[in-house]
């Protein structure tokens, strides 16, 4: 038996993992077996994997493992919102949050523990950069979510039908690791998801948009918050490398290879401070500048979710309401992002993965214990 670290195969895409087999003498079919009895079937034990070989199944316990992440606490919002905390070593955790509604499952997850870009009104952008998790963490937020939530729900149907790169950190700033987690995502043989239904979310990193349009083009969402550059060098400081021209631009090529016709604009509402009539003048005058074809960006505004230490404030609903009224009448597109599971601070922007904070995840624990998960079909109907 070797005695090297074994290989975590949450790492490899199919093909880095017919590599890996080929290493072992085995054929790519081979690979694409295991591959599908680990994220279609959630099998971490080589042993249930009835259909290998014996001899494979003996070759890979000597040099393999499926090794998911320990999950450090998981929440359950009033709103059926799921909240899991998983240790990623030396005193950092990153999060993974489960949306339920009516026709589709949402996984909000993690690409970096912490964040360099360290936007104003963002947990996780104050907390500083960690490090960058590897394909396999970022996957195994999929893995578990996926196959605990059928173990839970009691059946054999795939539950996640969604990915949203909107949990922590800047996931074009972790792009080598980012991509054959997304291929993974896509991949008939792992999770099967839509290109359309798997969306990168951005501050903004140019070059890194157009080599994902060429790499893996899935739906992209880029967080704007200003619509100009002397706002945006304050809130996103990523602009004073990219400003917003720049951005645009990259946007309108990214277009010709997205999976949609159009690119989300996400847009945090903070009180008096990027929710005026003017800023949302300002913004309709940069959507038309950057106009090629009729419709080709949409808005979600998010309600700002304030933590301790942002000094900025959530717009009111009115305020909202008219700056969705301004876009809408200049015909664009505009949703106001209804906020699921604020109570677990589970919220956009409230991810902050604060393990090194002890009795906070102790709290979390005990927490945890009182309030059980609920049984099987009780998911959607929220806690
Ligand atoms: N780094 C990427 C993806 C993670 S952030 C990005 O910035 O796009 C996911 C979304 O949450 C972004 O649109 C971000 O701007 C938004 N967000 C961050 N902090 C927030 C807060 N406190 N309240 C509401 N939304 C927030
Ligand atoms: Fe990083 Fe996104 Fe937070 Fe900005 S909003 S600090 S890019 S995670």
């Amino acid at each position: 038996m070797s005695t090297a670290t074994p290989a975590n195969l949450l790492e490899f895409d199919l093909d880095g993992l017919a590599a890996f087999c080929e290493r072992l003498g085995e054929k790519r079919f081979r690979a694409t077996q295991l591959f599908r009895w680990i994220h279609q079937r959630g099998a971490d034990d080589f042993g249930q994997m009835s259909d290998l070989a014996k001899s494979l199944r003996g070759k890979l316990e000597g040099c393999a493992t499926v090794r998911a992440l320990p999950v450090v606490a998981q929440h359950m919002s009033q709103d059926g919102t799921i909240k899991w905390l998983f240790d990623v070593g030396a005193g950092d955790a990153v999060e993974a949050v489960f949306i339920p509604e009516d026709d589709r499952g949402t996984l909000c997850i993690s690409s970096q523990a912490g964040c360099a870009v360290g936007c104003r009104f963002c947990s996780t952008g104050h907390q500083g950069f960690s490090r960058n998790l590897t394909t396999g963490e970022i996957l195994a937020q999929l893995w578990f979510a996926e196959h605990f939530l059928r173990r839970h729900l009691g059946t054999a149907e795939r539950v996640v039908s969604n990915v949203v790169m909107m949990g922590m950190g800047e996931p074009l700033q972790n792009y080598a690791a980012l991509v054959p987690a997304l291929r993974v995502m896509l991949d008939d043989h792992g999770y099967g998801l839509s290109r359309r239904r798997v969306t990168v979310s951005t501050s903004g990193v140019v070059p890194m948009i157009d080599r994902l349009a060429q790499d893996c083009p899935v739906a992209l969402a880029v967080s704007l918050h200003a619509p100009g550059d002397a706002l945006r060098d304050k809130l996103v400081p990523l602009n004073r490398k990219y400003p917003l021209d720049e951005l645009m631009a990259a946007c309108q090529r990214y277009l010709a290879h997205a999976p949609r016709d159009f690119i989300t604009f996400e847009y945090c509402m903070l009180d008096g401070v990027n929710d005026q009539p003017e800023h949302a003048r300002e913004l309709i005058a940069l959507v038309e500048r950057h106009r090629t074809q009729g419709v080709w960006c949409k808005f979600n505004l998010i309600p700002f979710n304030p933590f301790p230490a942002s000094g900025l404030k959530r717009s009111g609903a009115p305020q909202v309401a008219a700056f969705a009224r301004l876009l809408a009448d200049a015909g664009i597109v505009t949703t106001v992002r209804k906020t699921r599971g604020d109570d677990i601070d589970a919220a956009c922007g409230q991810l902050a993965g604060d393990v090194k904070d002890r009795t906070r995840v102790a709290q979390r624990i005990a927490l945890q214990r009182q309030v059980p998960l609920q049984p099987a079909g009780g998911l959607a109907a929220g806690g």
